[in-house]
C-alpha cells in the first residue's frame, strides 16, 4: 500500500523566520496538499542556548499570515504529539542506546581541553580539517579505546560523556535527492557527530532522524545548507534499521542577495532596503542588548497572496508563461521535479510587481474600505462609500501598496497648494487660461458629468476658442491637481464633480494670471 504523504517544516526557534524558511515551509505545504498528504510543524528546540523567546509564536503567526495551514503541530496536536522536541527528550535516549548496543555509536569521555589538544595537534600536523573521526578516535578517550571495565567505572561514577556516531572509515554513502539526483559522499569526509550531549539532550541529528521516523515523514524538503548533513542522516537510518522507510530528500536551492554575491541571510535585516522577514520582528541586539525592530512584509504593505506567489517562483517555475498563481493554483501546478538546482536570486522589483498585480485585482469595494480607514486616520471623514470606491478604482493603477491609495487620493480632498512650475512655464499662457476659464464657466451646468461627457464638453469649449485639446490638457491637469502627472484627468474631474472642478480652475486662473508664458 502507498504510504500517506507526510512532510514537516522543522524550524529551530532561534529567531524570526527568514523568507528562505517561509519558502521551505511553502514547498512542503504545496507538496502535501498536492498529494493529499499531511503537513507537520515540528519545533526543533534541542539547542537551548540558542532559544529566542517569541520566536516560536513568530513562526506560527508568519505561517498563518501566509496561508500555510498546519495539520499536525504544537497548536493543532496530532497522533505524534508532542511536536516540540524539548518535550520529547525522554524518547531519544533509547535510540542512542540501541546504536551503542549494535556497535554503531560509542561513549566519548574527552574533556573540552582534550578535544582542543587534539585539534591543535592535527592543525600543527597540517591536517586541513581537524575532526573527531575514524582515525582520530583511536587516540581519544572513548569506549572504543578504553578497556570495558574502565568504561563501566566511568559510567557508574557519573563521568560526563557524549555519545558519538561511529562513522565507517571507507564507505560510499549515497542517496537520491529529488532535486539534485544521486548524491555520493565518501564516509571519510564525515566526522563522528555527537548524537547525545553530556546534558542528556539529543543533538539536532539524532532528534531529527528519530522524529522523522516516528512521525512517519515521507519527504524531507529543506534548504541546501542541510545537504552536508544528509549522508550522516542516511547512515543513521541504516544503523537504526529504518532504511526501508527512509524519507525521500529534496534540498532546495539557496536564496541569493539581489546582486548574486552571496546567500541572503537573516543578518541582512533591512540593510538591503527590503525586509527579509515575513512579519515585523522585535528582538534584542546580541551585542548591545538594545531592542531592535526588523521590518516585515506584512507591515510594509505586502499582501500575503503576492508574497507567497513571489516566493513560490524563487526556485520553482511551472514551465509556462503564467506568473500569477493563487495558493490553490500553486498546489495544482507544483511539482518537486520543477524545482531548480541552481540558486535563486532575490528580486525586489519582482516582489513589488506581484504586490501591484494582487492589489489591482482586488475589488474596488475592498480597496475603498482600506482607503476610508486610512483617510479617517488623517481626519478626513464623511467620504461616501461610492465615492471612495470610484477613487480607489482610479488610483489603484498607480499604487504598489495599500498605503499608496491614500497618498494618491489626497488630491480629491485637498486643493492644490502650488502648481507644477515646469508645466506652467511651458504650457500656461493667456490663450490657454482663457480657454480653461471658459470651460470652468460651462462646467457647473454640464448635463453629462461622466468622464466622457466632461471630455466632450471640454473639447467643444476648447475648439470653440480655436484651439486643440492637446494644447490645454497639461495646463488643465496642473490647474485641477497641482501636479504634472496623475490618474486619468477626465475621471478625476468626474469624481470631483463640476462645482469643485470649476472652482479649482478659476482659482488657478486667478493665481497664475501673472505667469502667462
Ligand atoms: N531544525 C532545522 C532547521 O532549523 C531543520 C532542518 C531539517 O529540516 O532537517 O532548519
Amino acid at each position: 500500500m502507498e504510504r500517506e504523504v507526510r512532510v514537516r517544516f522543522a524550524p529551530s526557534p532561534t529567531g524570526p523566520l527568514h523568507i528562505g524558511g517561509v519558502r521551505t515551509a511553502l514547498y512542503n505545504y504545496l507538496l502535501a496538499r498536492k498529494l493529499g498528504g499531511k503537513m507537520l510543524l515540528r519545533i526543533e528546540d534541542t539547542d537551548q542556548n540558542r532559544f529566542v523567546p517569541g520566536a516560536e509564536q513568530y513562526i506560527m503567526d508568519s505561517l498563518r499570515w501566509c496561508g500555510i495551514e498546519i495539520d499536525e503541530g504544537i497548536e493543532q496536536g496530532g497522533p505524534h504529539a508532542p511536536y516540540r522536541q524539548s518535550e520529547r527528550k525522554p524518547m531519544y535516549r533509547q535510540y542512542a542506546d540501541q546504536l551503542i548496543r549494535d556497535g554503531y555509536a560509542y561513549y566519548a569521555f574527552d574533556t573540552p581541553e582534550e578535544l582542543d589538544a587534539m585539534r591543535a595537534r592535527l592543525t600543527a600536523a597540517k591536517v586541513p580539517n581537524p575532526q573527531y573521526n575514524s582515525i582520530t578516535r583511536t587516540q581519544m578517550r572513548n569506549s572504543l579505546t578504553l578497556p570495558e571495565t574502565e568504561v563501566q567505572q566511568l559510567l557508574d561514577a557519573g563521568a560526563p560523556y557524549v555519545i558519538r556516531l561511529k562513522v565507517p572509515r571507507k564507505e560510499e554513502v549515497r542517496f537520491n535527492d529529488l532535486i539534485r539526483g544521486w548524491v555520493v559522499v565518501h564516509s571519510s569526509s564525515i566526522d563522528d557527530k555527537v548524537l547525545m550531549k553530556s546534558d542528556g539532550m539529543p543533538t539536532y541529528h539524532l532528534a531529527n532522524i528519530v522524529d522523522d521516523h516516528l512521525m512517519e515523514i515521507t519527504h524531507v524538503i529543506r534548504g541546501e545548507e542541510w545537504l552536508p548533513s544528509a549522508p550522516l542522516h542516511v547512515l543513521l537510518y541504516r544503523y537504526l534499521g529504518w532504511e526501508s522507510t527512509m524519507p525521500q530528500f529534496a534540498h532546495l536551492p539557496l536564496l541569493l542577495k539581489p546582486d548574486g554575491t552571496g546567500k541572503l541571510s537573516k543578518r541582512d535585516g533591512d540593510k538591503l532596503g527590503f525586509p527579509v522577514f515575513p512579519l515585523e520582528f522585535h528582538g534584542t541586539d546580541a551585542e548591545t542588548g538594545q531592542p531592535t525592530v526588523s521590518s516585515g512584509y506584512r507591515e510594509s504593505g505586502y499582501l500575503p497572496e503576492a508574497f507567497i506567489n513571489f516566493l513560490a517562483f524563487l526556485g520553482w517555475n511551472p514551465g509556462t508563461q503564467q506568473e500569477i498563481f493563487s495558493m490553490d493554483e500553486l498546489i495544482e501546478a507544483f511539482s518537486i521535479e520543477r524545482v531548480s538546482k541552481s540558486p535563486a536570486r532575490f528580486d525586489q522589483n519582482k516582489v513589488r510587481w506581484y504586490n501591484e498585480q494582487y492589489l489591482r485585482a482586488k475589488p474596488d469595494a475592498e480597496l475603498a474600505q482600506y482607503l476610508l480607514e486610512a483617510l479617517s486616520k488623517q481626519g478626513i471623514g464623511n467620504v461616501p462609500a461610492d465615492k471612495a470606491e470610484q477613487i480607489a478604482g482610479l488610483v489603484k493603477e498607480r499604487a504598489t501598496f495599500p498605503a499608496d491609495l491614500a497618498k494618491e487620493a489626497q488630491l480629491f480632498f485637498q486643493r492644490p497648494t502650488g502648481y507644477d512650475e515646469q508645466v506652467i512655464s511651458k504650457k500656461w499662457n493667456a490663450q490657454v487660461a482663457g480657454a480653461l476659464a471658459a470651460f470652468a464657466q460651462e462646467l457647473p451646468a454640464a448635463a453629462d458629468t461622466t468622464p466622457d461627457g466632461i471630455k466632450a464638453l471640454l473639447t467643444q469649449v476648447v475648439e470653440g476658442q480655436g484651439m486643440k485639446l492637446g494644447q490645454v490638457l497639461q495646463a488643465l491637469r496642473v490647474a485641477v491637481t497641482g501636479a504634472a502627472a496623475g490618474p486619468d484627468l477626465m475621471a478625476i474631474m468626474s469624481i470631483l464633480g463640476p462645482q469643485e472642478t470649476a472652482q479649482r480652475i478659476q482659482a488657478a486662473v486667478e493665481q497664475l494670471a501673472g505667469s502667462a508664458a
